[in-house]
């Protein structure tokens, strides 16, 4: 049960893992974990002090020192891409993991009364940005020796539910670009391929989306760690294609 992983303490050690979304919530408690198991981390995000001080707290902690990647991803486009993957090329030769964690929630409402504006947004940084992404840094993921690629999904990316409109259906997105490329990679690649959901997690997204909530209700996002280690980690090696669920 990868729920109830444990990771030993030097399972990420010597590899070079990038963590989208990293300033905040889940994205910045897992780059803290993979660091903590001995990873480099490249912190990408668009808010660069919550960035640099995510650097602060891993280098504070005796970890590897991480790198930071500024970018917003309702913007980034082919370039941006491109000059990522020439950094991380010329600073560490190839890229051993990939979390998918940045998102935004846009809009809860009907479809009936949704913007296009909002629709587009939350479709060009959740679907359209990660694409981008993908396509720009696999041949690095395919230059290690293995690597892993986590695609972050959704309860609603599974079974489609009111008022969640944009955000639902990119994650539904989400979970067929896992699919596609997890079949274009099988039996040739040492690349795996999965999505997870992190289940209900106390972040600022969800105090957002369900503000009567009492907040400590939920798991932290360190309570959900074991999973993401585990598929990050040669633990979960051969687990390919699959939609996992971190609680
Ligand atoms: P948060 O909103 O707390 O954090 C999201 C992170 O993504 C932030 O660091 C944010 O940056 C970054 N981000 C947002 N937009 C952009 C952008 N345009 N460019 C670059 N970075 C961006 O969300 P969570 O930690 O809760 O969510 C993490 C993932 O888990 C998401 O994919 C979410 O959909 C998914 N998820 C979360 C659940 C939950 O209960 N929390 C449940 C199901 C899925 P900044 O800090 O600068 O805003």
């Amino acid at each position: 049960n990868p729920r109830e992983y444990r990771a030993r303490p030097d399972l990420l050690a010597g590899k070079h893992i990038l963590v989208t979304g990293a300033g905040d919530g889940i994205g910045r408690v897992a780059a803290q974990a993979y660091a903590a198991h001995g990873a480099t981390v490249i912190l990408l995000g668009r808010t660069v002090e919550k960035l640099e001080a995510v650097y602060d707290a891993i280098e504070a902690a005796g970890h590897p020192q991480p790198a930071i990647f500024p970018m917003d991803l309702a913007t980034a486009g082919e370039e941006q891409c491109r000059e990522l993957a020439a950094a991380l090329e010329e600073n560490f030769g190839h890229l051993d993991g990939l979390l998918h964690n940045a998102s935004v929630l846009g809009e809860r409402r009907p479809i009936e009364s949704a913007t296009y504006k909002a629709w587009q947004e939350v479709m060009q940084v959740n679907v359209n940005a990660q694409f981008l992404l993908t396509r720009h840094l696999l041949p690095l993921l395919q230059a290690a020796p293995t690597a892993s690629i986590v695609f972050t999904s959704s309860g609603v990316g599974r079974r489609g539910k009111a008022y969640w409109g944009a955000y639902a259906v990119s994650k539904f997105a989400t979970e067929g670009l896992m699919q596609v490329l997890a079949a274009e990679l099988e039996n040739t690649s040492r690349v795996r391929v999965n999505s997870l959901n992190p289940g209900a997690t106390n972040t600022a997204m969800r105090r957002s989306a369900y503000p009567a909530e009492n907040p400590t209700d939920n798991p932290s996002a360190e309570d959900i760690m074991p999973v993401y280690l585990y598929l990050m980690g040669a633990d979960s090696a051969g687990v390919h294609g699959q939609a996992l669920d971190a609680q």
